[in-house]
């Protein structure tokens, strides 16, 4: 059993309208609730028009609220952007950075997530931080370099390791029902820990890639993963579920 406090975050990307976002979140919450004290942290990323409806939802239960992306600035004339402190004000405690699907599908480069870490951090967010290679990079056996450029690269100089959490998400294994050998993960974990120095061992390090409930006990038994990022699965309450308990 992990040292560090386990962690299981729902990324629920562009999905979910009002209505059943409120449904699911009440679900996810009235398992939480019946698990009392939770032994874990169990973090809800809607998208962020769900945000504030959520977080009155979740309000005095043991679920904790989170965003999926925020801008570098605290406020100005970026349009259809938002700032960290805009989701703080939301109830938000996390904010996901550097994921797969801002660095590739928005060009993102790891300087500008650093950025970001770095005004999410000043807000007051803790920073869910994600590394991953691809299925080229993975054949090329380029993912250990990989992962330490884009780990360095993505930290800004003036990081709290307090209020970081890395996520190892192989882009290959992201909704593609694939996924890397535990032991693949344990070596993946290591070298982040490595590479984060002495605060290496107190960092929250997550796995993140078609976790589902038959799979999950297969990652989650390994003392070097404190948790899952959930996408697909993190949709359907029972299923999401089934696989935050395995840290209760
Ligand atoms: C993700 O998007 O962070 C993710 C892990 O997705 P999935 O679980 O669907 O692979």
């Amino acid at each position: 059993m992990s040292r560090r406090r386990r962690m299981v975050v729902a990324n629920w990307k562009m999905y979910g309208r009002l209505t059943s976002g409120l449904v699911l979140a009440r679900e996810i919450a009235e398992k939480a609730e019946e698990a009392r004290p939770l032994n874990f942290d169990l973090v809800l990323c809607p998208p962020a028009t769900l945000t504030w409806a959520i977080g009155e939802a979740l309000l005095g239960t043991p679920v904790m609220l989170g965003g999926q992306d925020c801008h570098t600035a605290t406020h100005g004339a970026y349009t259809g952007d938002l700032s960290a402190a805009m989701f703080v004000d939301l109830g938000c405690r996390y904010i996901i950075l550097g994921h797969s699907e801002r660095r590739y599908g928005h060009g993102e480069s790891s300087e500008l997530i650093a950025q970001k870490v770095e005004a999410a951090q000043l807000a007051g967010l803790t920073t869910i931080v994600c590394v991953g290679e691809t299925a080229d990079e993975l054949k090329a056996g380029e993912t250990a370099e990989i992962i330490e450029k884009q780990l360095r690269e993505s930290l800004p100089k003036k990081i709290k390791t307090a209020n970081l959490v890395v996520a190892y998400e192989p882009i290959w294994a992201i909704g593609t029902g694939q996924q890397p050998e535990p032991e693949d993960v344990v070596t993946v974990h290591k070298q982040i820990r490595k590479v984060l120095g002495e605060v290496g061992e107190t960092v929250r390090v997550l796995y993140g890639g078609s976790v589902t409930p038959s799979n999950a006990e297969n990652i989650l038994c390994e003392d070097e993963v404190d948790g899952v990022l959930v996408g697909s699965a993190s949709l359907n309450a029972d299923g999401f579920w089934a696989i935050a308990e395995k840290c209760q």
